[in-house]
């Protein structure tokens, strides 16, 4: 599904990603692992093909195409939707008009995203600029709402479980397992995700994820059995990875 070759990437002057290839199968999950600063965010928005993150070299396939050169619009009609770690606030955009015109670009059910705005609890959120002054927790849960209107095959999600309350990452979980759902009665294809998370939370509510990489001062240091990574992460946290690569 995703193929990303040897990536280093620019931000501001500064060289953030260096040298980084992963890879997500279709149907597969990935997590992204790493500390605060190692280029997790960096990396999905280079995979985005957001505007300011230059490329120095590397590139980045879907299915097998070369998308380096595409636009973000363009990305997003071939299937990749982002969920934004800190996402901007839109003066003058409403959550309602903006799931409309994204339904209907998708082809996504309205009545299925009416539900799901329902059961997410942003049906009040609806006629406000989006993310203007919402609440961590709402901007998550907005956030993963338009995601579902997009219906993408490949979904990047930056950290959707910061700044969330521990009542909330069954409900997150639940919407996302929906939107990476094992098939699509449209397409029948199998949906896959790289899933960014400082803590891992979120995986222990949606469903098995196959790998997981750490993501160290923007290389990928390792990666493997997610359950096990966390695991060693939480004992003995990041500083290990280090000690670990040093050992290598
Ligand atoms: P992570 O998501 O792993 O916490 P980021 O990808 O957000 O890390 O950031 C990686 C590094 O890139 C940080 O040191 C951050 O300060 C830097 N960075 C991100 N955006 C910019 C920018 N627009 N200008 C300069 N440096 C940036
Ligand atoms: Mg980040």
């Amino acid at each position: 599904m995703l193929k990303v070759e040897d990536l280093t990437v620019r931000v501001g002057g500064r060289e953030i990603l260096k040298g980084v290839s992963l890879e997500v199968g279709e149907g597969e999950i990935v997590a992204l692992l790493g500390p605060n600063g190692s280029g997790k965010s960096t990396l999905l928005h280079t995979i985005m093909g957001r505007p300011g993150y230059d490329l120095v070299s590397g590139r980045i396939l879907l299915n097998g195409r070369d998308i380096t050169d595409l636009s973000p619009y363009e990305r997003a009609r071939l299937g990749i939707g982002m969920v934004m770690q800190l996402p901007p606030a839109l003066k003058g955009v409403k959550l309602r008009e903006l799931l409309k015109r994204l339904s209907s670009v998708y082809g996504v059910d309205s009545e299925h995203l009416r539900k799901l705005s329902e059961e997410l609890r942003a049906s009040n959120l609806l006629d406000r600029d989006l993310h203007r002054g919402f609440s961590g927790g709402e901007m998550k849960r907005v956030e993963l709402l338009l995601l579902a209107a997009q219906s993408p095959k490949l979904a990047l999600l930056d950290e959707p479980d910061s700044g969330v309350d521990l009542e909330s990452l069954p409900l997150l979980g639940r919407t996302i397992n929906e939107i990476v759902g094992a098939s699509d009665n449209r397409a029948r294809e199998k949906r896959s995700a790289i899933i960014v998370t400082h803590v891992g939370k979120i995986l222990n509510h949606i469903r098995p994820v196959n790998r997981a990489y750490v993501m160290l001062d923007g290389r990928i240091s390792c990666f493997g059995n997610p359950r096990d990574l966390i695991e060693d992460i939480e004992r003995y946290g990041f500083d290990e990875c280090l000690r670990c690569l040093k050992v290598i």
